[in-house]
């Protein structure tokens, strides 16, 4: 039966045999064992706790493993408004996720601050950390909250494992002081 979900790879086949591109199989195994790192700091996160319950289902989409230590992780998921202060904490987090990672930002806080437009709160996380994808909304919904990851599924699929030893994504990293 064909999995409509979880395409084959483009490649050329014959009785007995399958033969693609080494990028097209790592990328199919990154896209569907992405382990999130759920940073959540308020209401958002109680729409991630949606997402991963029963009627949502994120194991659906081979993320059901949310972990708690960085290094174990690769989508790192940021839930909800972030202080100046933690600013640093989150940072931290990231430098301790191996590559490749992604980052999810979830919700306006995490996207822009949100309403928050105080002395205090960190004006969108990419201020102190890249990010791939972000979810609008406040709260976004569990539907958007797995459209995004979606969102980040199709990069780790497309993504070329030479990547992360680019100079474009060192010059990235470099802009964030991370190396
Ligand atoms: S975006 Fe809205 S729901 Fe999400 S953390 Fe901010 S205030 Fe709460």
């Amino acid at each position: 039966m064909v999995d409509t979900n979880h395409p084959a790879p483009q490649g050329i086949e014959g009785p007995g045999f399958f033969a693609t591109q080494l990028d097209a199989v790592v990328g199919l195994a990154r896209k569907n064992s992405l382990w999130p790192l759920p940073f959540a700091t308020s209401c958002c996160g109680i729409e991630f706790m949606a997402t991963m319950a029963s009627h949502y289902d994120l194991a659906r989409f081979g993320s059901e493993r949310p972990s708690f230590s960085p290094r174990q992780a690769d989508l790192l998921m940021v839930m909800g408004t972030i202080a100046k202060k933690m600013g640093p904490v989150l940072r931290q987090t990231y430098e301790q996720m191996a590559e490749p990672r992604w980052v999810l930002s979830v919700g306006a806080c995490a996207s822009s601050g949100g309403i928050f437009d105080t002395y205090s709160v960190l004006q969108g996380i990419d201020r102190v950390i890249p990010v791939d994808v972000y979810v609008p909304g406040c709260p976004p919904r569990p539907e958007q909250i797995i459209e995004g990851l979606l969102k980040i599924q199709e990069l780790a699929a497309n993504e070329s494992t030479r990547r992360r030893d680019s100079e474009e994504y060192k010059a990235l990293l470099e802009s964030y002081s991370i190396s």
